[in-house]
């Protein structure tokens, strides 16, 4: 039986004829009041409207001056019952009103929260209901106003908040593994006692080609390779230019690394991208010969892959370096082997046991002269990798596309 069929009936019709029923029956009552108060309270509102509004529903359900549930049990179980019944019912019913005061709508409102909403600066609000600077604050349970001096409103609740449980966590990301494969070669280097050193991205024809000795006929000046912001300006080719830039501002002896993006017109495919990464080495000194070249390359890649990898030099050409290298490491999957030990061939290294990862050379006597350093007093060694390519190799990653597609699955594995 719902309480509204309960009060529309009178004690006798609901076969209550002795005092302990008649205790029981308004526990019943308490109870529901006090339940359905409690349920509005911890639910709140959305708005101050709404906050009125159901309020308002609840208190006319009970204190409804005609219909309300007070005056049915007043006019239903009061007025008619027995008269060894009356003052039993007459007191049950009194404690029952003064308890109903917590219904009424100045009680509701003070402890209804609305939950945490923000005013943001609405300059009406301020002179209209917070016309202090200071702050309101009702009972433990009810909504503290708080007004600063950028008229921001901020009505947070109090009521049902747990101030004990844990905040929201924001999701960590990680470290990009370029950024964290340059940083790792950064340090080798730092370590060595290399500085670090940045150049323009938008580069002069002249820094990115002339001065490096690569003449107007060499194909890599072909608009097909690079790309050319106006007949003199190009977005560089590689990290070299800044070799040129760093000794004509610091002169010799010069000890740098020169890490950054570069671009070349290739078409995006699983070993191609028109922008990637490099670090340019450079080491200019008096009587810096093709050892330190070769040694300090050696330390660098045992220190990178692995103590147990060897290093392997062969000649090639490129237009800024003389005598000019490319250095191959011993497969750190294989171990040089080619194959693992049941035979299966090596992917890291095609099965051949060797890794190619970067180039090197003295440095041509011309290039040092376009530095502004005299070759016949100093000499130097330099060297180029692709960062890409050496977290590639690392990882054993085989798209270079993954690097800048964003995708949180791939990055996140770092
Ligand atoms: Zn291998």
């Amino acid at each position: 039986m719902t309480i509204e069929e309960e009060v529309s009936k009178t004690l006798a019709e609901l076969g209550v004829t002795e005092a302990p029923a008649v205790e029981a029956l308004f526990a019943e009552v308490r109870a529901a009041m006090d339940s359905e108060r409690q349920e509005l309270v911890s639910r709140g509102a959305a708005s101050s409207t709404e906050r009125e509004k159901t309020a308002k529903a609840l208190r006319d359900r009970w204190l409804g001056r005609k219909n309300g549930l007070l005056a049915h049990i007043d006019e239903k179980w009061l007025k008619p019952s027995s008269r060894e019944l009356k003052p039993i019912v007459g007191r049950k019913f009194n404690e029952l009103r003064q308890t109903s005061a917590q219904l009424e709508m100045e009680a509701l409102i003070r402890d209804v929260p609305v939950r945490a909403k923000v005013n943001s600066s609405d300059p009406g609000s301020k002179d209209a209901s917070f016309a202090s600077t200071g702050q309101a604050l009702s009972t433990a349970t009810g909504t503290v106003a708080v007004t600063t001096k950028d008229s921001v409103a901020v009505e947070v609740t109090t009521a049902a908040a747990d101030l004990t449980l844990p905040g929201y966590r924001r999701r960590l990301g990680s470290i990009h593994p370029i950024t964290r494969v340059q940083r790792e070669i950064e340090d080798i280097f730092l370590g060595l006692g290399y500085s670090i050193e940045t150049g323009p991205e938008v580069e002069t024809a002249y820094y990115n080609f002339d001065a490096l000795n690569i003449p107007a006929t060499h194909p890599a000046r072909d608009d097909m390779d690079s790309l050319y912001v106006d007949a003199e300006t190009v977005l560089r080719t590689h990290t070299s230019p800044v070799q040129i830039r760093a000794l004509r501002k610091h002169g010799a002896p010069l000890y740098i690394l020169a890490p950054g993006r570069v671009y070349r017109r290739d078409n995006p495919d699983a070993s191609h991208s028109p922008m990637f990464h490099q670090i340019e080495g450079l080491a200019v000194d008096a009587d810096i010969t093709f050892a330190d070249l070769k040694g300090t390359l050696d330390f660098f890649c045992r220190k990178f892959f692995g103590e147990k990898v060897r290093t392997s030099f062969h000649p090639t050409y490129f237009p800024f370096t003389e005598p000019s290298g490319e250095v191959s490491i011993s497969c750190f999957v294989c171990d040089g082997a080619g194959s693992d030990a049941v035979g299966r061939s090596c992917r890291t290294c095609k099965a051949s046991g060797w890794i190619e990862v970067m180039g090197c050379g003295m440095i041509h006597p011309d290039v040092l002269g376009h530095g502004g350093v005299d070759p016949e007093r100093y000499s130097g060694w330099a060297f180029g990798l692709g960062i890409d390519r050496f977290a590639m190799v690392k990882y054993d990653i085989h798209d270079i596309q993954l690097f800048f597609q964003s995708d949180m699955r791939f990055l996140e594995q770092f």
